[in-house]
Parts: structure tokens; C-alpha cells; sequence
């Protein structure tokens, strides 16, 4: 059975920056759920389907030209071959996605492309619904927490460092909801796996969220 490590927890907490560094040092390969998320949601504003056209979404969402590209320094995200990394990542879009996100049909559409991703010599999943949907037999499973406010001020500063202008009191909201949709919505909520390891990384350095995980996974 191919290992995997499941991460889980709201946006802006960390997850994608410790799920990096993770399959960096143990050389795994890395699933970036939301990404999907995110590209099909992308895909059904470009098109104009509406973001709760369940029959549409579903169908997009089987077949969706989406490739992920690990060749640079940067993972890029293809949409039919078109570079999208820097489109997925507004806020918005992050929006859109938590919509497509909340439909049933979609979220079983998107779960063999997801489960796909488990091959030699493992893999670490960062998503919402890793350890409790996607990846149940998950031997690590870890839950990521934090108050909205740091996560906002996080946001901020990744939105900053790729050179997208944001205003924090319109990110602060905008996670907020999007969090409350994510937790409140009737599919796969969120919420932390029975079997979850729980840090709350509002104090935390990246460094120490990366020496506490590595010494779970280790047990
Ligand atoms: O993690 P990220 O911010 O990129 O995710 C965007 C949205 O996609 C989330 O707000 C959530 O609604 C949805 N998502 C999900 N399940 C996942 C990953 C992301 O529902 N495994």
C-alpha cells in the first residue's frame, strides 16, 4: 500500500507551504487539491456555466484538460495547455472554487483524478477532505488551524510576493466566507479526520510546523 500523507485545514493556514516542503524532503510526490478545484471553477467562468449548474460542473469536471507541471521551480497549472498558475490564485477564483466545491456531483467527479496521484514512493495531499474522503486509509493524517486573522495576513503576504494586489480587510472577509462555506456545506465539510494529528499554527514558524510534522510522521 503507497503511503500518504493527508493535510488538511481552512485556506491561508500553511498548508501548501508545509505540503511543499514535506514532499521536498522525503522526495514524494505532492497533490495540490484545491488547484483542481480552482481550475474547474476557472474553467466554468471562462465558459460562462453557472457556478451551480450541477449537470455542467459534473461534466467539466470529468473531463477537464488539466496537467499539472513539475519540471520548474514553481509547480505550473496547464488548463488545455495555457500556463493558469497566476489566474488560479486571486481570491475570487478561490471563491468560484469553494462554490463548484460545495456540489456533490462534482466532488465525486474529481476523486479517482485525485486518488491517481498515490504512486511510488508516496504521496502528500493538501486539501480540505484529504484524510477524511479522499485518502481515508491515510497511515499520517494531519489537521492545520489557525485564527482567520493570521491566516489573512498570510494570504496577504503570499498575494504580495506574487505581485497580486490585495486589500487585507476585503481578504479577511473573503476567507471568512469562503471558511464558513467550506465548514457549513453538506458534502465532504471541513473538519479534522478522527484519526488527525491537530496543530493550531497561529504562534507557529514554518519551521516549527515542519519539525512538529516530520516528528509525527517519524513515530
Ligand atoms: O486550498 P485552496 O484554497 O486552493 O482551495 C480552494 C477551494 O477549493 C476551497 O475553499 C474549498 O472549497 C475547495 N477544496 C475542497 N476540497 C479540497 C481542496 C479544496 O473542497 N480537497
Amino acid at each position: 500500500n503507497i503511503p500518504v500523507i493527508a493535510v488538511d485545514g481552512p485556506s491561508g493556514v500553511g498548508k501548501g507551504t508545509l505540503c511543499q516542503a514535506l514532499a521536498n524532503h522525503l522526495n514524494w510526490h505532492l497533490l495540490d487539491s484545491g488547484a483542481i478545484y480552482r481550475v474547474l471553477a476557472l474553467s466554468a467562468l471562462q465558459q460562462n456555466i453557472a457556478l451551480d449548474d450541477t449537470k455542467q460542473l459534473a461534466t467539466l469536471a470529468l473531463g477537464l484538460p488539466l496537467t499539472f507541471d513539475s519540471n520548474s521551480d514553481d509547480v505550473k497549472v496547464l488548463l488545455d495547455g495555457m500556463d493558469v498558475s497566476r489566474d488560479i490564485r486571486t481570491e475570487e477564483t478561490g471563491g468560484a472554487a469553494s462554490k463548484v466545491a460545495s456540489i456533490n456531483e462534482v466532488r465525486v467527479a474529481l476523486l479517482q483524478r485525485q486518488r491517481d496521484f498515490r504512486q511510488l514512493p508516496g504521496l502528500v495531499a493538501d486539501g480540505r477532505d484529504m484524510g477524511t474522503v479522499v485518502f481515508t486509509d491515510a497511515p499520517v493524517k494531519i489537521f492545520l488551524d489557525a485564527s482567520a486573522q493570521s491566516r489573512a495576513e498570510r494570504r496577504m503576504k503570499q498575494l504580495q510576493d506574487k505581485q497580486i494586489h490585495a486589500k487585507f480587510g476585503e481578504i479577511l472577509q473573503e476567507i471568512t466566507a469562503r471558511d464558513e462555506r467550506d465548514r457549513n456545506r453538506a458534502v465532504a465539510p471541513l473538519k479534522p479526520a478522527v484519526d488527525a494529528l491537530i496543530i493550531d499554527t497561529t504562534s507557529l514558524s514554518i519551521q516549527d510546523v515542519f519539525n512538529q510534522s516530520i516528528m509525527y510522521i517519524k513515530e
